[in-house]
């Protein structure tokens, strides 16, 4: 139905179809009238946060009637800490998407160029369009980004190029020679985005930490959140690395308050529990080989993933599958809204959830 303030909005509004979140728990239980699903449809960490996170909630409490730290003091110290920058390197985010989005709004408006590849996060044309920037879409090769294609579409009007790294909803990861042979072409003045929302997941020999790159190149940002390896999505926190610069005109536009107190202590905890972070990359490690096996037996093709989740091509339409699997109780993601109407995105979980979405797939298929 059409809206009737459409004419009143900022233009690129009119085209701008807003991200669809995976279906929560509460509502498939609501609807279906059941309980004891499973939700495999966000890419979760299926063991939540660790006990120093919890501890760190719970002292939280006390300070609640105050604003948080708006400038995230400690949590940005640990951060530069971690990466071997400045703290003036690091943005805080409600999330990265909320980085992304202060970087939209600074490098992009009405006229300048946003440039990602087919079947990237959701995310980058969105925060683009609500901004009025053109967006330039280059073709994927083999579900993931096509660098040379992606540099034939640069041009002057270029404001900023997404890579995310691993990609979602495609798992697909770029090695580090061609990213940096990559970043080294981009002309200067325009910025190139590296989402690294799944980089604990695919860190190993040839998957690039481009944190490391920031010296050489001022016109990269780096991007990470706490809401998959770390498992704290429900407290929205992420952040930006930059040239101090960048980050500048970031916090210019950063609402004051974005990370609230609870996120920021619980994220400082996080970053200092390396254990539970290896518990969790070494759960994923496993889930991955046991659903890549499954989806074999079954005799179904998938996209080889670097994230903490599976892309299976199911061969047929997967709205009708997906809507059969909500039935027994599984939440798994279709993503047709990135234009792969035949595949079915999984999110790794508990050894137990992922033999149930094989024994449910199974049952279905
Ligand atoms: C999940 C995800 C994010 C992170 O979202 P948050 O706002 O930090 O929860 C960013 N980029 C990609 C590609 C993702 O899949």
């Amino acid at each position: 139905m059409a809206n009737q303030f459409i004419q009143l909005a900022a233009p690129g509004l009119a085209a701008l179809k807003p991200y669809v979140p995976g279906k929560p728990l509460s509502e498939l239980e609501r609807e279906l009238g059941i309980t004891g699903s499973i939700k495999l449809a966000s890419n979760e960490n299926p063991l939540g946060p660790g006990p120093q996170v919890r501890a760190a909630l719970q002292a939280q409490i006390a300070d609640v009637p105050r604003y948080p730290d708006g400038g995230a003091y400690e949590l940005r110290r640990a951060l530069a800490r971690h990466h071997d920058l400045e703290p003036a390197c690091v943005t805080v985010g409600n999330g990265s998407n909320d980085v992304l989005d202060m970087i939209a709004r600074v490098f992009l408006w009405a006229g300048r160029e946003s440039l990602f590849s087919q079947y990237a996060f959701a995310v980058y044309p969105i925060s683009s369009m609500a901004v009025g920037a053109t967006l330039r879409v280059a073709p994927a090769k083999d579900y993931g980004h096509d660098l040379d294609a992606m540099r034939g579409l640069i041009t002057d009007q270029t404001g900023v190029v997404w890579i995310a790294n691993p990609n979602n909803p495609t798992g697909t990861c770029l090695d580090a020679g061609p990213l940096r042979a990559f970043i080294e072409a981009v002309p200067s003045n325009t910025l190139v985005v590296v989402d690294e929302a799944y980089f604990e997941y695919a860190d190993d020999g040839n998957r690039p930490d481009t944190s490391r790159w920031l010296g050489d190149f001022p016109n990269l940002i780096v991007t990470r959140t706490f809401s998959k390896a770390y498992g704290l999505a429900a407290l929205r926190v992420g952040y930006g690395l930059s040239h101090p610069d960048v980050a500048d005109l970031l916090n210019r536009v950063r609402q004051p308050f974005n990370v609230d107190s609870f996120a920021q202590a619980a994220a400082l905890a996080a970053l200092a529990d390396r254990e539970h972070l290896q518990r969790s990359v070494e759960l994923n490690r496993r889930g991955m080989q046991q659903l890549e096996e499954g989806v074999r037996r079954i005799g179904l093709q998938f996209i080889p993933s670097a994230g903490n989740f599976l892309t299976i091509d199911l061969g047929r339409e997967a709205g009708p599958v997906d809507q059969a699997l909500l039935r027994l109780g599984v939440i798994t993601r279709p993503v047709a809204n990135y234009g792969l109407p035949n595949h079915l995105r999984v999110s790794i979980g508990l050894e137990s959830e992922n033999e149930r979405f094989l024994q449910a797939l199974g049952q279905v298929l």
